[in-house]
């Protein structure tokens, strides 16, 4: 039986009503409700004496009713007062019965369960759990630590005990062990089943912050599987695509020299090596899955160009999407430049064009007119039809996630044939943590900068000292410089952060009269931020302040210094790719970090790092170690994989073991490839199975 696919409704006690409700806690089936961990843990093991209860405890005590009392304090209550000979404790009651009140009355005895809190008249619990000793048999003690689970409402946390408890009576020994024994025991961890039984009900004494913390070797073994779970279904995903045909590139590279031989500089070693592995990869007759990872300002675009040109010399056609209006018109402008002297056609396709203009590019890429499509998501709506597409080119892959890939590959397909893609990614990710988001791909990096380019000199100064940046500003312009004046987004609100953007520009237009001061913010229609960024790259405006619209790869040599306000406030990542938009030219570049003191500590080590280092790669470890990979990567952003257990920060220790046994596993065991990932990814998350 596969408890993978048993719904909820099969547990005892679970009608459609309560069904629906779960359905909120994402448990749909049994094996859900198994996978379902406890926030916390009660200790109902052990009686406490009263004399060592602290506020904050959750305590089960016991004693003997001395005084109870109706009182009238601002709110009619039931006061009783309870000692045990070591100390006293007051039970507070704001509803309670006749009968409950008669009930609780002196002299009687009973057992209490409850959060203790510090009163008016010392500790107290406040609506406890309470139990008559007296009368009845001694109460009995609970044997295990009581799990509180992420509840809902209508969802009490009774029912989720029972039903964990249920599930794991039922059905614990139907769950097959999918990890080979001899994994378990070097990882010592321990199996499934006796995970599953240790969260759910851990026996007294067992290490809770471990498990709260998920350092225990029993969340680690279901972290581990879940993790593992992940790798497989990514490495299939790339072992499949080796199945699978593309068109064969094997020009000779004709049009790619003659572009070469026109740029005024050289690639460098890195990019060379990249476009090498690019090209190699082209040449395959499989679909290529290559990521390029390379830091603002590592010149990835070129190496797309070059990649391109391979392709439409085979004549193919190529796409290259870029996520925002700005970077596709940036691209586009670009493209042209290189590959129009070259005879090949360009044409744009981005949301703001509608209507004959539309029309007309839609019939260019239909016909094959245009050889290269560039734009953003515009690309692949669904009356976007290509006459032969051989290449996707894929620009900040960060906002992009393994379905998108796997639909955009698909939207390319003619036949069995699918086109090549290429990712392109600024953002910096650890070695190990990169193998795992990117099973699915092979992994290119540009880690050399083009010659030339001296490191941004960044400096941070407090809002105070103001007016000594502004003449700054004026020193540089008037020296032929250009400039921003970044204003990140501070409040919760787009437009707090606009009217901010618009009174600091007229602020600087009015302190800076003899420059042409600018402002660009996300409301503006696309045809005018993008005349604002023309006149920019002309050099016709001197200092531009901008939102945080000014997107990572916009490229404007001639702009060396950066203000960036309230950086404080900001991501170590964050700082370090706006920063990344100088230090492009041949100029000594200067970032000027503006903060609102005092910095808390958190904030000082930021600035700091930015200080010491200009490395993306380090800048993304201490990033990572600051703040964990969901904020860092954006775990809420379109395809970063959701994790019921795993955690890729706090496991992060796991992942190569876990790859290196998906590798074993895949080789070795293929047959138990399907099985684990079936267990974790249900349905649509299985990648791949589009
Ligand atoms: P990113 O990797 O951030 O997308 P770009 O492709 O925008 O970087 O390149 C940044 C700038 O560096 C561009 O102006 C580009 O023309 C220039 N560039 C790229 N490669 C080289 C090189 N090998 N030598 C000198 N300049 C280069
Ligand atoms: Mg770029």
């Amino acid at each position: 039986m596969d408890i993978a696919s048993l719904p909820v409704t099969s547990l005892k006690g679970v009608g459609p009503k309560l069904a629906e409700k779960l359905k909120r806690l994402g448990l749909h089936t049994v094996q859900d409700v198994l996978f379902h961990l406890p926030l916390r843990y009660q200790d109902r093991t052990r009686v406490l004496p009263m004399g060592g209860l602290r506020p904050g405890m959750e305590a089960v005590v016991e004693g003997e009713i001395e005084l109870a009392d109706v009182v009238f304090r601002g709110r009619r209550s039931l006061i009783c007062r309870v000692s045990d000979g070591t100390g006293h404790l007051h039970l507070r009651f704001f509803y309670f019965s006749a009968a409950q009140q008669a009930n609780l009355a002196r002299g009687r005895r009973l057992r209490l369960f409850g959060e203790v809190r510090f009163g008016p008249a010392g500790l107290e619990m406040i609506h406890p759990e309470y139990e008559f000793t007296d009368d009845t048999q001694p109460a009995k003690a609970e044997e295990n630590l009581t799990p509180v689970y992420p509840a809902t409402t209508g969802v009490h946390q009774l029912s989720l005990r029972k039903l964990a408890r249920q599930a794991l009576e039922k059905y614990l020994e139907k769950i097959e062990e999918l990890l080979p024994p001899a994994v378990l025991q070097e990882l010592r961890l321990p199996t499934l089943t006796e995970a599953l039984t240790l969260v759910h009900q851990p026996p007294p004494h067992t290490p809770v912050e471990l498990l709260a913390q998920g350092k225990h070797p029993a969340v680690l073994r279901l972290a581990f599987e879940e993790l593992l779970a992940h790798h497989l279904s990514l490495k299939r995903l790339r072992t499949r695509a080796q199945t699978e045909s593309a068109p064969a590139i094997t020009g000779a590279g004709r049009l790619m020299q003659q572009l070469l031989v026109q740029l005024p500089f050289q690639l460098t070693r890195a990019q060379q090596r990249v476009l090498d592995e690019i090209l190699h990869d082209l040449r395959q007759g499989h679909p290529m899955q290559r990521l390029v990872q390379g830091d603002v300002g590592s010149g990835k675009t070129i190496v797309a160009a070059c990649a391109s040109l391979g392709a439409i010399e085979s004549g193919l056609q190529v796409a290259v999407m870029a996520p925002t209006e700005l970077l596709a018109d940036q691209h586009l402008r670009n493209f042209s430049g290189w590959l129009e002297p070259l005879g090949v056609s360009v044409v744009g396709l981005s949301g703001k064009l509608n209507g004959r203009a539309r029309q007309g590019a839609l019939e260019k890429i239909g016909s094959g007119r245009a050889a290269i499509a560039v734009g953003t998501q515009a690309l692949f709506q669904e009356d976007v039809e290509f006459a032969d597409l051989g290449l996707i080119i894929v620009d900040e892959q960060h906002r992009f996630g393994v379905h998108q890939r796997l639909a955009l590959r698909e939207k390319g397909r003619r036949g069995d044939r699918r086109p090549h893609q290429l990712i392109m990614t600024a953002t910096p990710i650890p070695r190990t943590l990169a193998q795992s988001l990117y099973a699915d791909l092979d992994v290119s990096v540009i880690d050399e900068l083009p010659p030339g380019r001296k490191p941004v000199e960044t400096v941070a100064i407090p809002a105070a000292r103001r007016a000594d940046v502004v003449s700054r500003i004026r020193d540089a312009c008037t020296a032929g410089r250009q400039a921003y004046w970044v204003c990140p987004l501070i409040e919760e609100s787009e437009t707090l952060e606009l009217e901010t953007a618009t009174d600091t520009a007229q602020a600087l237009h009015e302190a800076l009269p003899e420059l042409k001061v600018a402002l660009i913010h996300g409301r503006m229609k696309p045809l005018e931020k993008e005349k604002i960024m023309a006149a920019f790259k002309r050099g016709e405006i001197h200092l531009l302040v901008a939102t945080t619209v000014i997107e990572v790869g916009v490229d404007v040599p001639n702009a060396s210094l950066m203000i960036i306000e309230n950086a404080e406030r900001l991501g170590l990542s964050q700082l370090h790719q706006l920063r990344g938009r100088i230090g492009r030219g041949q100029a000594e570049s200067h970032c000027v970090l503006l903060y609102q003191a005092p910095l808390s500590e958190m904030a000082r080590a930021r600035l700091a790092a930015l200080r010491e280092t200009s490395d993306g790669f380090e800048i993304a470890r201490r990033d990572l170690e600051m703040r964990g990979p969901g904020e860092v990567l954006g775990t809420r952003q379109a395809g970063m994989p959701q994790f019921h257990i795993a955690d890729l920060l706090r496991d992060r220790a796991l992942l190569p073991r876990v790859q290196q046994l998906a590798d074993l596993l895949l080789r070795e065991y293929p047959e138990s490839v399907d099985p684990i990932v079936r267990r974790w990814l249900s349905g649509a998350e299985t990648y791949g199975n589009v």
